[in-house]
């Protein structure tokens, strides 16, 4: 359905949960206590799901938090993919888990993953992760590609003095992979907030680093620009939230783990769906869409007006 900005919404993106098993340094650091609330059950999930399903909303995503900590995530991922309608179904994981589940995620209906990845390097990846074990993260791309979980995209944020300078490893990941390498403005919004200024580098950064990469004509991957280098498998998108806003053509309303809709990413306003069913629910999430705000106020010196942390929204 359209919003009142005449925008076609049909992008639903469903948190599954609030915890993760990492600490990244600007989502969600050690000792950040994250549980928002009881978290919404397989059963509401299909239930707004269906409802979303009923306005347009027909391209779902399951995201967290770290979806895959949850144990019935493939009782969730084969209740969203049965719903009639649905032609799309994918996740955001940060893969950790990902090797040992991408086959049964196949199966259950899932079509495709990304993958969050800030790091190639093994030590800086557990140092910007708390933790994280990149090995297991690449064994995780390995089975997603096998599973058939394609096309696979590979969601790097930037950060300027930290991982700038490893811009053309990921972008060379593309010359023999059918993977799109995602390079993704930092925002400030939660824990980031504190060092936006600091470390902020526009995706340009990207284009400057590997001047061999030229537009694919007339793509706009979701929020994505898409580039390629010459002979490439891959590509490699840019996405801009700070330095240039594409809430213009923002087609997507969230539901937060413990059951809000939430219209805008970077707005407080929210609704409760919890206990709502058949129309009610309908009219909730209609409701949600069309209180979606025009565009974001956030700029590396004005936060985001989220409220919550990206790891309690579903980034
Ligand atoms: N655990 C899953 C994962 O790692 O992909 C899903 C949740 S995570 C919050 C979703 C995405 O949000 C990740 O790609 C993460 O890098 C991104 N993210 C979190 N905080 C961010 C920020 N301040 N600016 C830009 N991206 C951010």
């Amino acid at each position: 359905m359209k919003d009142h900005q005449g925008r076609s919404i049909q992008y639903l993106r469903l948190s599954v949960t609030d915890q993760c098993n990492l600490n990244c340094r600007y989502c969600r650091p050690e000792g950040h206590s994250t549980h928002s609330g009881t978290l919404l059950t397989p059963a509401e999930l299909e239930a707004i799901g269906a409802a979303g399903v009923r306005l347009g909303l027909t391209k779902l995503r399951i995201t967290g938090g770290e979806p895959l900590l949850r144990s019935d995530v493939l009782e969730i991922t084969r209740r969203l993919a049965a719903l009639p309608g649905v032609e799309e179904l994918a996740m955001t994981t940060n893969g950790l888990l990902l090797a040992d589940m991408a086959a049964s995620l196949r199966q259950a209906g899932l079509m495709r993953v990304n993958v969050s990845l800030d790091s190639l390097a093994p030590a800086q990846f557990f140092a910007l992760t708390g933790g994280g074990d990149l090995a297991a993260v690449l064994r995780g791309l390995d089975a997603a590609e096998r599973a058939g979980l394609v096309p696979m995209k590979l969601n790097v944020v930037l950060m300027g003095g930290i991982n700038e300078d490893k811009i053309p490893d990921f972008v060379a990941l593309t010359k023999h992979r059918p993977i799109i390498v995602r390079f993704i403005e930092l925002m400030p919004i939660g824990e980031s907030t504190a060092f936006v200024t600091e470390r902020l580098v526009s995706s340009d950064a990207v284009l400057h680093a590997c001047p061999e990469l030229t537009p694919v004509p007339g793509r706009l991957q979701g929020v994505a620009r898409v580039y390629q280098l010459p002979n490439a498998v891959g590509k490699v998108g840019l996405i801009r939230p700070m330095s240039r806003h594409f809430c213009g053509q923002c087609n997507r309303i969230r539901v937060t783990a413990d059951g809000n809709v939430k219209p805008c990413l970077h707005h407080e306003v929210e609704t409760s769906l919890r206990g709502l069913t058949g129309e009610g629910l309908v009219a909730a999430l209609r409701q949600g869409i069309l209180s979606k705000p025009a565009g974001h106020t956030m700029t590396s010196h004005r936060p985001s007006r989220a409220g919550r942390n990206m790891h309690q929204i579903g980034g």
